[in-house]
Formats: structure tokens, sequence, C-alpha cells
């Protein structure tokens, strides 16, 4: 990662139902550092969601707009609406040393990882379909017909996994969340965000970061 970013970027992804925001959510409340991205959607509010704090909901008109501006570091159709990531939100928090978590899909992670190749994608499974299933009904926040879409589009999404360098098999609920938090702190003591977090300590010991990966 450029010297300018001293934070690192974490990339979730998995299929609607499989645990991700539940993870991901859990992930934030224990670990001091890291903030997740806000999306921007075309999406409706589930009952709730709140603007700005589960995404940034606006219309189709509206995004299209700010896509065309190059407002996002990514965006994608993901389940008949558009999903959109900030790219000076996330760009402005990396500045600062601060680490960043992008929800995001398989379109959205391979945008980024063109920019961003040390980027850490990390793919969320389920134990199984049926339990994706029962998860995606159990929340009870999507109607019918939805549901029955994002399942269709589970296979799609799964078939992306390979694209990943992390995976996540969300059966048992702690189990998948300390392995989440073991991703996110071993990247942190990658050679080049160690070199970007302390310059100083690096130029005092003549250790040169220019040729760090
Ligand atoms: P979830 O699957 O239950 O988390 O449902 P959501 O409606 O929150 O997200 C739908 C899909 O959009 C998921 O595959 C997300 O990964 C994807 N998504 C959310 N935000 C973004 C974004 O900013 N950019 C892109 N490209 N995809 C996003
Ligand atoms: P996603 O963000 O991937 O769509 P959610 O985080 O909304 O998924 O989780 C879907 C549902 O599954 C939620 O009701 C959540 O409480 C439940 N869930 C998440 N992880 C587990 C788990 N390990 N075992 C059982 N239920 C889970
Ligand atoms: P949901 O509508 O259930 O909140 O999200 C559906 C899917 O959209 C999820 O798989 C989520 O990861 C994806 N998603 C959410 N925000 C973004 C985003 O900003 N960019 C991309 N590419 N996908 C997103």
């Amino acid at each position: 990662m450029s010297q300018h970013f001293s934070g690192s970027l974490f990339m979730v992804a998995a299929p609607s139902g499989a645990g991700k925001s539940t993870l991901v959510n859990a992930l934030l409340a224990q670990e001091p550092g890291i903030k997740l991205s806000i999306s921007t959607t075309t999406r409706q509010p589930r009952p709730g969601e709140e603007h700005g704090r589960e995404y940034f909901f606006t219309t189709a008109e509206d995004f299209v707009a700010r896509a065309q501006a190059g407002e996002f570091l990514e965006w994608a159709e993901v389940h008949g609406n558009y999903y959109g990531t900030s790219r000076i939100f996330v760009e402005e928090q990396m500045k600062t040393g601060t680490d960043i978590l992008l929800e995001i899909d398989w379109q959205g992670a391979r945008q980024v990882k063109k920019q961003f190749p040390q980027a850490a994608g990390i793919f969320i499974l389920p134990p199984s379909i049926a339990a994706l299933e029962e998860r995606l009904h159990k929340r009870g926040q999507d109607e019918p017909h939805v549901i029955t879409r994002r399942l269709l589009a589970a296979g799609g999404e799964i078939a992306h996994a390979p694209d990943f360098e992390y995976v996540i098999i969300n059966e048992e609920f702690s189990v998948a969340l300390s392995q989440l938090g073991a991703i996110v702190r071993s990247a942190r003591c990658r050679f080049a965000q160690q070199a970007a977090r302390n310059v100083e300590l690096f130029a005092q010991l003549g250790i040169h970061a220019e040729h760090a990966e």
C-alpha cells in the first residue's frame, strides 16, 4: 500500500444472509482503530435501518450522477439496486492511519483491488445453503420475493470466493468472530503497514521501507 495510506483496507463479502453485517458489527464493537465505510445505496431502507447508520439511502438518479462525477471508489448493481463506496471517506481515513472495512460484493472488491492491491479480501461462507435460507427467513427483514432473489444470487456470489485471500465459515458465531479479529490484527503487522505507522522508528533503525511490498 502506498506510503500515503498508513491504515489498512479490508473488504468483506458474502452471499446475503451469511452473517456478514452481524460479524462486522461485532468486530467493530470490540476492535478499536477500525471503521466501517457506510455505503450509498438505492435500496429501500429495511425496518429499523437509519439513513447515515447502515447506509446513505438515495435515488437512482442521484446515485448515477454521483457515480459519473467519480465520487465512488467502487460501485455495482447488486440484487437490482446500486451500491457504492465513498472515495473521499475511505482515502481520508486511511491517510490518518484508521483501518477501513468495506462490506461490498465481489464486483466492488475487484474494483478496489485494482486501486489498492494490498486490500485484504475476506469471504464469509455459510455452513450450508439450508442455513443461509434459514438465516434470511429468521432475519425477517426482507419480503419473500427479495429472499428468493437473494438465495438465487448466492451461488453467483459464492463462485467468486476464490478471488479472496481469506475465508471464514460462519457456523459457530464466536469462532467466526475470533477468526475475523485475527485476520485484522495480523494484517496490521504486515511490513508495509508497520513501516507506514512507525516512520521515525524505522528511520532511526536504518530500515529502508521503500522496497517493502
Ligand atoms: P446483505 O446482503 O444482507 O448485507 O444486504 P445489503 O442490501 O446490505 O447488501 C446487498 C449487496 O450489496 C451485498 O452483496 C453487499 O456486499 C453489496 N454492497 C453493499 N454495499 C456496497 C457498496 O458500497 N458497493 C458495492 N459494490 N456493493 C455493496
Ligand atoms: P448478511 O449481512 O451477510 O446479509 P446478517 O449479518 O444480516 O447477514 O445475518 C443474517 C442472519 O443470520 C441474522 O439474523 C443473524 O443474526 C444470523 N446469524 C449470523 N451469524 C450466525 C451464526 N453463526 N449462526 C446463526 N445465525 C447467525
Ligand atoms: P443489503 O441490501 O442486504 O444491505 O446488501 C446486499 C449486498 O450489497 C451485500 O452483499 C453487500 O455486501 C452489498 N453491498 C453493500 N454495500 C455495498 C457497496 O458499497 N458496494 C458494493 N459493491 N456492494 C455493497
